[in-house]
């Protein structure tokens, strides 16, 4: 998890300068708008009144903060994030860049995306080749004249047709002024106070990508890849327990890994995703013991909103949560937007899936009706790999269509996603790069590849080198720089008058 340091004490910070930065932060329409609903909150009941000051100061003292930045920075030229870090020493590395991106979205800086063209040799089939690519510099620079923006709820993202239908602003939204489904999302406008709360936490409201690297550059123990983003380490492993390799998609490290996590009390529960009453529909649940845990074991290839149900797992200390990437990122944008606390601090291990795109429900059904003439419910298991879309049914046949076939399925909302392996999560699952009955892994933290390891040595998981075996990590760099290429960029205005 990129951790944001709050910077409760201003020292250094002269008492007059301190004085007026709190002063200006406590008029943010943001602050404002929460603390004048402090009763409309506290009787929605999503949050305490104890846990309601403990967001308020948060907020207060992350917008004081950024007043404090936005005057420290006061210089004419654009700079890229690493040089606005060394002239601004006050506040913690992490917590500046930050302030510079969540500025930028409040209206008083500007970014310069600058792109240069390279060359490089590339092998292509087995021939070198030299072949172009694009990089991107990214400067940032006070506007001449700011106009303070106000966030708008999130049906604009809704509305633009980027929405991931994640659920996280469901779950984070103070009123409960909003419903996720896996295919809707519905404001209640007579409820919204316009906080915007649950725009700062959105994972497709504006990009924490550009932040999250150069955070990430801080901590020295961390390799950085442009495709597949900052890890320790990357394996390949198998579960080694027979009662997982029943029900699991892949190398069962996901359920090996949660099981763990149960039976060592290091979580009281777990979000995953099981079968609905309808087989395939997925349903997201909170599961307590090993039993249920293994019934969520194997993918779903519809889309779950996961994350609409955190907001039900108050009463856990301590919980992990699996899903796709995009789901990751959403969590990891909760705990630096709007100010560094995150939301839900239960949230201990996020376990993230690869995933290349998703699918409506329906059209899974139509999916298997006009590729494989097949009734959903014929169907005990869909998997992708070798290029191919592959299911097995209850009679022990197995089929398969090109991968390119069944890719007109998919949801048009995973266009705008960038994000193969998970980035944002702590602990990476994936087939691609493994061979069958295997997965490939990559731990994203010091905890999390000690976690990994302790689960080997337990003898849960048989585990060798991603670099160790065939295709590898190669695959999974190639495969995570062509959905990096491939995605379509996110402008909420245009989306929304195109949609
Ligand atoms: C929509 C989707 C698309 C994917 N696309 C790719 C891909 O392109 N390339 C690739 O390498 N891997 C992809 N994966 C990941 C892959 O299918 C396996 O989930 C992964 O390899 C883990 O395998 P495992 O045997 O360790 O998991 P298991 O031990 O079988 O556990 C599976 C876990 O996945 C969770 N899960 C199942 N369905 C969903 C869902 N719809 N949303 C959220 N969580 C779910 C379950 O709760 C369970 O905890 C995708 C997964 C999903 C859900
Ligand atoms: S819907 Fe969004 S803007 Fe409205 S109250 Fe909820 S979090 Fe705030
Ligand atoms: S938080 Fe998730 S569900 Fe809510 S608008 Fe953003 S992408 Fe959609
Ligand atoms: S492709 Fe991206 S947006 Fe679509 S389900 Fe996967 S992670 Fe979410």
């Amino acid at each position: 998890m990129v951790q944001v340091v709050n910077s409760n004490s201003f020292k250094g910070i002269s008492p007059k300068d301190l004085m007026e930065a709190t002063y200006q932060a406590s008029g943010n329409f943001q602050v404002r708008a929460f603390f004048e609903a402090k009763e409309e909150i506290i009787k929605a009941g999503k949050y305490s009144e104890e846990k309601f000051y403990e967001i308020l100061d948060a907020m207060i003292d992350a917008e004081t903060e950024r007043k404090l930045v936005l005057e420290k920075l006061m210089v004419k030229k654009p700079l890229f994030l690493e040089e606005i870090v060394k002239e601004i020493k006050d506040f913690p590395a992490e917590n500046v860049i930050r302030d510079v991106i969540y500025l930028k979205e409040q209206g008083y800086i500007q970014e310069h995306v600058e792109i240069k063209t390279k060359t490089v040799v590339k092998k292509i089939k087995g021939e070198e080749k030299e072949v172009e690519v694009k990089e991107y510099f990214y400067r940032y620079q006070l506007k001449e004249i700011p106009t303070e923006q106000y966030f708008e709820p999130v049906s604009i993202v809704f509305q633009a047709g980027v929405c991931c239908q994640c659920g996280w602003c469901s779950s984070v939204c103070p009123v409960n002024a909003v419903e996720v489904t896996a295919d809707t999302l519905e404001i209640d406008r007579d409820i919204c106070m316009k906080c915007g709360l649950c725009f700062s936490v959105c994972p497709r409201s504006f990009s924490i990508d550009q932040a999250n690297e150069n955070i990430k550059k801080l901590d020295k123990s961390l390799k950085w890849s442009d495709k597949t983003g900052a890890y320790i380490n990357a394996y390949s492993a198998s579960t080694t327990k027979d009662n997982i390799k029943k029900v699991r998609q892949d190398g069962g490290i996901v359920t090996s890994i949660l099981e763990y996590l149960l039976d060592n009390n290091l979580v009281d529960a777990i979000v995953a995703v099981q079968h609905s009453e309808e087989l395939w529909r997925p349903e997201p649940v909170i599961v307590e013991n090993v039993k249920d845990l293994y019934k969520t074991g194997g993918t779903k290839y519809a889309n779950s909103p996961s994350l609409t149900i955190i907001d039900q797992c108050k009463k856990y200390e301590k919980i992990a949560f699996v899903g796709v990437p995009c789901m990751m990122k959403a969590i990891e944008k909760g705990s630096m937007f709007p100010s560094g606390l995150p939301f839900f601090k239960n949230i201990k291990y996020k376990i993230g899936l690869f995933c290349m795109e998703s699918f409506p429900y329906d059209r899974i059904i139509n999916l298997a009706k006009e590729q494989f003439d097949k009734d959903i419910n014929e169907l005990t298991k869909m998997n992708i790999g070798g290029g191919k879309f592959i299911i097995n049914l209850k009679s022990g046949e197995q089929m398969d269509v090109p991968l390119k076939e069944v890719q007109k399925y998919a949801r048009d909302n995973c266009h705008f996603c960038e994000d193969l392996t998970s980035d944002y999560a702590d602990i990476s699952v994936g087939s691609i790069g493994s061979q069958d009955g295997w997965s490939s892994v990559i731990t994203r933290s010091k905890d999390a590849d000690k976690l990994y390891n302790d689960i080997v040595k337990a003898g849960l998981i048989e585990s060798k080198s991603l670099k160790d075996v065939k295709p590898g990590q190669f695959l999974v760099e190639k495969i995570g720089g062509i959905k990096r290429k491939k995605c379509k960029s996110i402008n909420l205005k245009e989306n929304q008058n195109g949609h």
